[in-house]
C-alpha cells in the first residue's frame, strides 16, 4: 500500500485528526516490475548480438588476416547476427505497435485456405532442408473477415516454430477446417515438445524453454506473444497441447462472424 496523510485542523488550528488515504498499488507495482523486466530483457537481447558484431568486425579490421576461410567465417557470423538483430527489432516494433494499440487491422473478406497455401509456399524449403514431412490440408474455401497479412504472420510464426523445434525427418502439419461457427487452424509437430509447467508461459514475452537453443534456432522469444495479441485482435483464441519428445499442437479458433465491430 501507498499511504498519504493529511492533518485536519479546526479554525483555531487545533489538530482534529488525520485523514489517511491508502492506495492499493499491488497492480501498479506488478506492472512496473513487468516493465522493468521487459526493458532488462530487451537490453540483454540487443546487447548480445551487438557485442558479437562489434567484436568480429573489429578483428577483421585490425588483424592482417591472411586466411580467407576464417575471414569468410567471421563475415558469415556478422551476417547471421545482423539478421537476428533485424528480426528482433522487427518483432519488438510489431509488439510495441500492437500493445500500444497503435495499429489497425485491415479487415477484409479473406480465404484462410489461400493464406495457408501461401504460408506453405514460404516455408516449404525450410521444411525440405530438414527432410520434414510438411502437410497442409484445407478443403474448400474457408472464408472469414480478417487481416490477411496479420493472419499470415500468425501461421508463419507457429509453423516456423514447429519446423525449428522438430528434428530431421519429423512431421509438421497445418490443418484448416470448420467447426460450428469457427474456423480452426491446427499446427502440429512431432518435435521436442514442451514440459507441462512451461506450456502456459510460452506466450510471455521473451519466455523460452531453452534460451540458448532457441537463440541458435534464430528465435527472438517474441513470436508467440505476437501471435496471442494478433489473435485477440481478431477475437480468436489459442490453445496449446504438448508432450515432451512426442510433439506439440497449437489450435487457433477464429469466429466466422465476430461481435467486436
Ligand atoms: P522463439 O522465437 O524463441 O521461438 P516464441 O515466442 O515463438 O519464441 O516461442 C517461445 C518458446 O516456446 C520457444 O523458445 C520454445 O521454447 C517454445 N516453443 C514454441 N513453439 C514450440 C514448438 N512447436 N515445439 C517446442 N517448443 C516450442
Amino acid at each position: 500500500y501507498e499511504a498519504y496523510g493529511t492533518p485536519v485542523t479546526n479554525s483555531k488550528s487545533q489538530l482534529h485528526g488525520v485523514v489517511v488515504v491508502l492506495h492499493d498499488i499491488t497492480g501498479v507495482k506488478r506492472l512496473e516490475e513487468i516493465r522493468k523486466d521487459f526493458v532488462a530483457n530487451v537490453s540483454h537481447e540487443l546487447k548480445t548480438p551487438v557485442t558479437s558484431l562489434k567484436g568480429f568486425a573489429e578483428t577483421l579490421l585490425n588483424e592482417s588476416m591472411e586466411n580467407q576461410d576464417v575471414q569468410r567465417q567471421f563475415l558469415e557470423i556478422i551476417w547471421k547476427e545482423s539478421d537476428r538483430l533485424q528480426d528482433l527489432v522487427g518483432d519488438l516494433l510489431e509488439l510495441s505497435r500492437i500493445e500500444t494499440h497503435n495499429f489497425q487491422l485491415n479487415l477484409q473478406p479473406i480465404d484462410l485456405s489461400k493464406i495457408g497455401a501461401e504460408t506453405e509456399r514460404l516455408l516449404r524449403k525450410k521444411a525440405d532442408d530438414k527432410s520434414l514431412q510438411f502437410n497442409v490440408s484445407s478443403e474448400g474455401n474457408k472464408e472469414m473477415i480478417g487481416d490477411a497479412a496479420r493472419i499470415k504472420q500468425i501461421l508463419l510464426n507457429l509453423l516456423t516454430n514447429a519446423i525449428a523445434y522438430t528434428g530431421e525427418g519429423g512431421e509438421v502439419e497445418l490443418n484448416i477446417y470448420e467447426e460450428a461457427e469457427f474456423i480452426v487452424c491446427r499446427v502440429s509437430d512431432t518435435g521436442i515438445g514442451i514440459e507441462k509447467q512451461d506450456l502456459p508461459r510460452v506466450f510471455e514475452r521473451f519466455y523460452r524453454v531453452d534460451k540458448a537453443r532457441s537463440r541458435d534456432l534464430g528465435g527472438t522469444g517474441l513470436g508467440l506473444a505476437i501471435v496471442k495479441h494478433l489473435l485477440e485482435a481478431h477475437e480468436g483464441t489459442i490453445e496449446a497441447k504438448s508432450k515432451p519428445n512426442v510433439g506439440t499442437m497449437f489450435t487457433i479458433c477464429f469466429p466466422k462472424e465476430w461481435s467486436g465491430w
